[in-house]
């Protein structure tokens, strides 16, 4: 194909342009930070064109982009997305989490949509120089505990509108501030102390299908997700429980993946989870995380918790499995994790006109979903020294 001859994407060649009026850092309760509007002084923007490949990286001043009317992302969705936090340690650190599961992830997304391949070793490489450059900065040493959204994002740019592969693309990444979590142990979008309440989605609106692109991360997953979530939050919940198929498969809550723990009727306990086959869902970091730590930790019983060892099964699972378990009463806990949120307990679903309360036992949250949620919450914040921790 002649590809060899391109350039690659080489962050080594990093060009810096820095600000000239950078910025003043906004306080943990203005209003702005919830609104999710501010980034950091800084971005950094990579063009790629069939051609030539990759153009040096450059990190510049944050601003608007320059897009033509006919931009191939403003019309077919050749758009795709990561999303991931760097962390203010309580040692003082700044930190990533795995970014290379990010950078990854974000490769496979660009293949789903004819966007352009890249080495993710070198995207990690980017999002690391530009934490290291607004980091220390954005996320003051005097607010332990915070952390900033990052967004690697690429589009399709060329100025055509031919329903066709893009010839040019844009990669670009942003640092957000973001609304803080921390001080709400049981913290879900809305805070509540009974935990995340999601509403069961209808046949009518379904997220992600076989042959589709669900487990991808690109922008036309998530669009057409607002209309059931805008009914969802006018109706009280906070996100929707995605089903699929005739027998109401459980896949995901919102942008989370989404677990439960129960008693099976053989009478262990089971940490359960919706699998990757079928492609119908994410490879969420935190979801990945998780199953690995239960499998280490938990399956011989949590060291420090005296919990009873957990069964860690990543099978298919249906609604009528989970109200039956909620009606035998073996249905311990259940929790959406993923970056944005977390691991945020869920206290109630709502399916087929019945809400299903879930127990959420002390503090708010389940046994289980405590021991997770704060041994990942160690590893991101440096409280436990871990090879997931990348410090920058
Ligand atoms: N599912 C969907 C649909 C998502 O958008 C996300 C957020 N990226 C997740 C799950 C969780 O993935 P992660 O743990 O990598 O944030």
């Amino acid at each position: 194909t002649g590809d060899d001859a391109l350039a690659p994407l080489d962050a080594s060649l990093l060009q810096t342009k820095l600000t000239t009026s950078p910025r003043e850092v906004p306080g943990p309760n203005d209003p702005a930070i919830g609104e999710q509007k501010t980034c950091t002084d800084h971005m950094i923007l990579v063009r790629w064109t069939v051609e030539h490949g990759w153009d040096t990286p450059q990190l510049q001043p944050y601003g608007p982009l320059t897009l033509m009317p006919t931009a191939s992302c403003l019309h077919y969705a050749t758009e795709c997305f990561e999303g991931m936090k760097l962390y203010r340690g309580f040692d003082g650190k700044l930190r990533l989490f795995r970014p290379n599961l990010n950078a990854a992830r974000m490769l496979k997304s660009a293949n789903r949509i004819a966007l352009p391949a890249f080495d993710s070793a070198e995207l990690q490489k980017l999002v690391v120089a530009l934490c290291a450059r607004d980091g220390a900065k954005w996320l003051p040493k005097s607010r332990p505990g915070s952390f900033l959204y990052i967004r690697p994002t690429m589009i399709g740019s060329d100025a055509a509108l031919g329903v066709q592969r893009p010839k040019e693309a844009l990669l670009y990444i942003i640092l957000a501030c973001f609304p803080s979590f921390d001080e709400k142990p049981s913290a879900g979008p809305t805070s509540k102390p009974q935990g995340m309440k999601l509403l069961a989605s209808k046949d009518d609106m379904v997220r992600a299908w076989p042959g589709g692109f669900g487990f991808a991360k690109v922008g036309a997953n998530y669009g057409p997700s607002l209309v059931a979530q805008g009914e969802a939050r006018q109706r009280g919940y906070d996100q929707i429980l995605w089903l699929f198929g005739d027998d109401c498969t459980v896949t995901e809550a919102g942008a989370s993946n989404f677990f439960v723990v129960w008693k099976t009727r053989e009478g262990k306990v089971q940490l359960r989870t919706a699998p990757l086959e079928g492609k119908i869902i994410l490879d969420g970091v935190t979801r990945r995380s998780i199953l690995e730590m239960a499998r280490q930790r938990l399956s011989n019983g949590w060291e420090e918790g005296g919990l009873e060892p957990l069964e860690v099964v990543e099978e298919k699972f249906t609604m009528g499995d989970v109200v039956a378990a909620h009606d035998e009463g073996r249905l311990l806990e259940a929790f959406a994790a993923g970056t944005a949120f977390f691991v945020s307990p869920v206290g109630e679903i709502h399916f087929r006109g019945t809400d299903l309360e879930i127990p959420l036992g002390e503090g708010s949250i389940g046994r289980y979903t405590g021991v997770i949620k704060a041994a990942l919450k160690g590893i991101m914040y440096g409280k436990e020294k871990h090879e997931w921790g990348h410090v920058v």
